[in-house]
């Protein structure tokens, strides 16, 4: 049996863990969950699969359940979450706490040296160059579920070498606007961006989707995930979303992962490991299958030049690009600013801030405020 502690449970990737584990409970144990703020659908998932431990970050929150559960179960302090992060039962850490609120327990969990499986891409992203290292050194073992970073993973040798690796094509559906050129996409508003064709997910990646930063972060999160140069990543369009990524070796093989987007597929893969543990999948039909490709769209080049300079910079540029666009896209869905506003958030906070080489989680933070704030004057000044 594996204990599984599953941070950001009342989200979608959490709605996804909980699908599998529920299909799998003779191996897997949910030992304990943490969220925000949405109390109900935490009371259901307690009902439903009565973890040991529930953490509530939001104080509010917290207030309004920890009488309705048992006491000493509820928690909410940070020194209750370290010490469930470090709990000797878990097995297990899902990360799926949405954005740079993710980073602080993408650090505890990495530092107690836990089995991470990682769909936070926007800790990786904005500290890479500590989190990595760290893994490595606490003996940390991380495992992506993001699917197309999943994909990666499986199509690699046991060993996870990229040794004889000679290009690695990471693939976007195109989100919503696929083939609308840029120019097109200024009134776009929050409703029809969340309207992705293949995926259901949370609103910050679906927005992410829709203006393909989403991709431009997966870049950056491969390059760290898998400590490969910029350069072996190719971005590639492919509507259908099956294939999920490719290897190509030096020998000439080109390897792919496919199934239907549904993300319970890389959660499965990443919890059974190496011994497969059964979902109920909808089936490849291969007799009827159309798979597509086209070029990472041109108007689109700014924004993935800028996340290659990242990946060759490092220190915090990831991290105030992740910032530029959290609070870019928290303003687009309050209908402040325009779709096409958000690319001008990105660039303008990303050229006003000196670039640094932060060595802690201290002042990671410290640099996530400043950016943040230059975002806002950025979205004042253009509003
Ligand atoms: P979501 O908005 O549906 O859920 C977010 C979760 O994070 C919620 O459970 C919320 O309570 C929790 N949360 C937010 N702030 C928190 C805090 N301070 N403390 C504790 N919990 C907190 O988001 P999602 O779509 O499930 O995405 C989660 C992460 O997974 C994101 O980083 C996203 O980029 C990544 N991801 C999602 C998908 C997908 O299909 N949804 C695919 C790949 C990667
Ligand atoms: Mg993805």
């Amino acid at each position: 049996m594996k204990n599984i502690l599953l941070l950001g449970a009342t989200g979608s990737i959490g709605d996804s863990v909980l699908r599998v584990i529920e299909q799998n409970s003779e191996v897997l144990n949910l030992y304990g969950i943490a969220c925000n703020s949405n109390v109900g659908k935490a009371s259901e998932i307690i009902k439903k699969f009565s973890p040991n431990y529930t953490f509530i970050d939001d104080p509010k929150a917290y207030e309004s359940i920890k009488n309705a559960l048992p006491r000493k179960n509820t928690l909410h302090s940070e020194q209750d979450l370290m010490n469930l992060i470090n709990d000797v039962n878990v097995d297990i850490i899902i990360s799926a706490i949405v954005g740079f609120a993710g980073l602080k327990t993408s650090f505890m969990a990495v530092n107690a040296g836990k089995t991470v499986l990682v769909a936070n891409k926007e800790s990786i992203v904005a500290a890479g160059d500590i989190l990595m290292p760290l893994a490595k050194k606490r003996g940390a073992k991380i495992i992506p579920i993001d699917s197309e970073h999943n994909a990666i993973f499986q199509c690699l040798p046991s060993d996870k070498s990229t040794k004889d690796v000679d290009k690695i094509i990471i693939t976007a559906s195109g989100g919503p606007f696929l083939d609308i050129p840029l120019t097109k996409l200024t009134n776009i508003t929050p409703k029809e961006a969340l309207n992705h064709p293949n995926w259901e997910m949370g609103s910050k990646i679906s927005v992410d989707s829709a203006t393909l930063v989403n991709k431009c972060l997966e870049l950056i999160e491969a390059r760290y995930l898998f400590d490969l140069n910029e350069k072996f990543f190719k971005l590639v369009v492919h509507p259908q979303s099956i294939i999920h990524s490719i290897v190509t070796y030096i020998d000439g093989s080109s390897i792919s992962q496919m199934s239907n987007p549904s993300m319970e597929v890389p959660i499965a893969n990443a919890l059974g490991g190496i011994k497969k543990i059964p979902i109920s999948f909808k089936e490849l039909d291969f007799s009827n299958l159309e798979l597509t490709f086209k070029e990472f769209p041109s108007d689109r080049s700014r924004l993935e030049k800028l996340a290659r300079e990242i990946c060759n910079t490092g220190g915090s540029s990831g991290l105030v690009f992740n910032a530029a666009n959290e609070i870019a896209v928290d303003y687009f869905l309050k209908n402040h600013i325009k779709f096409s506003q958000i690319y001008d958030v990105i660039y303008r906070t990303f050229d006003s801030i000196p670039l640094s080489k932060p060595k802690d989680l201290e002042t990671l933070n410290e640099l996530n405020n400043e950016a943040r704030i230059e975002a806002k004057k950025v979205i004042k000044s253009i509003t």
